[in-house]
C-alpha cells in the first residue's frame, strides 16, 4: 500500500545492483590510477575494463573514451571552437544547434553568443533538415567552420532526432558533428559508426550507473576538443583530475548490462508504456498525449491535462506514491516552462501542463498498475480544481 512507484528514470535511473556491488568493491580499494605501484595499477585497469565496456555500448574505439562528471562535462567538454587533430589545429567558427537541445548544450558550450545558431523543429520536436541544410550552406558560402550538435532523445518527450541525415549533411560541409545520447543510451541501440557522427554524449545515471561519471566518446581518437579541465593530464590529456574510479567503474558494468538486454528490454519497456497510455487514455479523455505519431524513445510519455499546472499533477502523483517530473524537469524543483515544448510550438496552457512519465531497466507491469491507481486517486481532484479555477 506505502510501496512508491518511481517514473522518473528520465531524470536518474535507480542504480543497477551489479553496478552498485562495482561501485563498492571500487571504493574499497585505494589506487590512483596514475599511481605505478600496484594499487594504481589496479585502478587503471578497473578504469581500463570501464572504458571497454562503454565503448562497446557505443561501438566504439576505447581510446575514443573521455570519462568525466557526467552529462553535462562531456557537452561542454564537446563544444568547444578549439579542436586538434594529432598535432594539428582545428577551429570550428560556429556552433548550430538543435532548439530542443539540453541545457548542458544550449548553455553549456563554449562559444561566444554570436557565434552560436539555433536552429527550429517542427510541431513533432524534429529538427528541421532543410533549416540545417540552410545553415550549413550558408556558413560555407561565408568562410566558415561548424560544429553540429543536434541530441539523438530528447529528454522531456523521448523524440528521436534523424541523426544520420544531420550528419550526412554536416560531413557534405565538412562539419564536425556532436550528438547528446544521455538519453538514448542504454535505451536504443546507438553505434557511433551507424550515427556517422564524431562525439557523442552519455551520462552514467540514466542507465543505472552511479551520478558523477559520464563520458565524451570520440569516433578518431587523434581528434582533441580543448579541455574544460587541463590539470594533470588525465584521460590523455583531455580531462584533467583525479578519475572517479568507484563511478567510472559502476558505470562500466551499467554499460554493460544495459548493452546485453537492449532488445529485449526495449521492447518489455515499450509495452509497459503502451498499456499504461492507453489505460490512461481510455479512463481520462481529458489526458493529451504530446508526442504519440513520431520515432520516440520506447520509455517516456509526456502528457498533459490542459488547464491544471503541472506542479499541481506532480505533488498530487507524488503524495498518491507516484514519482513524476514535470516540465522540464532534469533537476528536481525545477517547473519553468519547457523551452523543448515552446520551440514545438505547444500552446502555453497545454505546456505549462505537462508532465513526463519516464520507466527503466527497474520498471515492471505492477509499477503500470500503481501508476494507474495513484491517476485513479488523483484525477478527481485535480479535475474538479482545474474546473474551479
Ligand atoms: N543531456 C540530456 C539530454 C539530459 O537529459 C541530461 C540530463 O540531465 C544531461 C544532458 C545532463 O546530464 P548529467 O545529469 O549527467 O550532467
Amino acid at each position: 500500500m506505502n510501496e512508491r512507484t518511481y517514473l522518473d528514470h528520465n531524470a536518474t535511473a535507480p542504480v543497477r545492483p551489479e553496478a552498485r556491488a562495482a561501485l563498492l568493491d571500487a571504493l574499497d580499494a585505494t589506487g590512483n590510477g596514475s599511481s605505478v605501484h600496484g594499487e594504481g595499477r589496479a585502478a587503471r585497469m578497473v578504469m581500463d575494463a570501464a572504458r571497454g565496456r562503454v565503448a562497446a555500448l557505443l561501438g566504439a574505439d576505447p581510446r575514443g573514451v573521455v570519462f568525466t562528471s557526467g552529462g553535462t562535462e562531456a557537452d561542454t567538454l564537446a563544444l568547444t571552437p578549439d579542436y586538434q587533430r594529432g598535432e594539428v589545429p582545428e577551429r570550428y567558427d560556429v556552433l548550430i544547434a538543435s532548439a530542443v537541445e539540453h541545457a548542458a548544450v544550449l548553455r553549456g558550450h563554449r562559444f561566444p553568443a554570436e557565434r552560436v545558431e539555433v536552429l527550429p523543429v517542427d510541431s513533432r520536436g524534429r529538427l528541421s533538415l532543410e533549416a540545417l541544410d540552410t545553415a550549413l550552406q550558408r556558413h560555407s558560402a561565408a568562410g566558415h567552420r561548424a560544429l553540429v550538435s543536434v541530441m539523438l532523445a530528447n529528454n522531456e518527450t523521448g523524440v528521436i532526432q534523424p541523426i544520420p541525415e544531420v550528419a550526412r549533411l554536416a560531413r557534405e560541409h565538412g562539419a564536425l558533428v556532436h550528438t547528446d545520447a544521455v538519453q538514448a543510451a542504454g535505451r536504443i541501440p546507438v553505434s557511433i559508426r551507424e550515427l556517422g557522427v564524431d562525439l557523442v554524449s552519455v551520462s552514467a545515471h540514466k542507465i543505472g550507473g552511479s551520478p558523477g561519471a559520464g563520458a565524451l566518446v570520440i569516433a578518431d581518437p587523434d581528434l582533441r576538443p580543448a579541455p574544460v579541465f587541463a590539470g594533470g593530464g588525465q584521460e590523455r590529456g583531455r580531462r584533467g583530475g583525479t578519475e572517479n574510479v568507484p563511478a567510472i567503474a559502476a558505470f562500466g558494468v551499467a554499460a554493460q548490462a544495459a548493452a546485453a538486454s537492449l532488445e529485449s528490454e526495449q521492447i518489455r519497456i515499450a509495452a509497459l508504456r503502451e498499456r499504461l497510455e492507453s489505460a490512461l487514455r481510455c479512463e481520462f479523455p481529458e489526458l493529451v498525449l504530446l508526442v504519440g505519431d513520431v520515432d520516440r524513445l520506447p520509455n517516456t510519455s509526456c502528457l498533459s491535462l490542459p488547464g491544471a499546472p503541472a506542479e499541481t499533477m506532480v505533488i498530487a502523483l507524488d503524495l498518491a506514491g507516484l514519482a513524476v517530473s514535470a516540465g522540464s524537469a532534469c533537476s528536481s524543483g525545477k517547473v519553468a516552462a519547457s523551452h523543448v515544448l515552446a520551440a514545438m510550438g505547444v500552446p502555453e496552457r497545454i505546456a505549462r501542463s505537462a508532465f513526463r512519465l519516464s520507466f527503466g531497466w527497474s520498471s515492471g507491469e505492477e509499477d503500470v498498475n500503481r501508476a494507474l491507481g495513484a491517476f485513479r486517486r488523483v484525477m478527481p481532484g485535480v479535475l474538479r480544481r482545474r474546473a474551479a479555477a
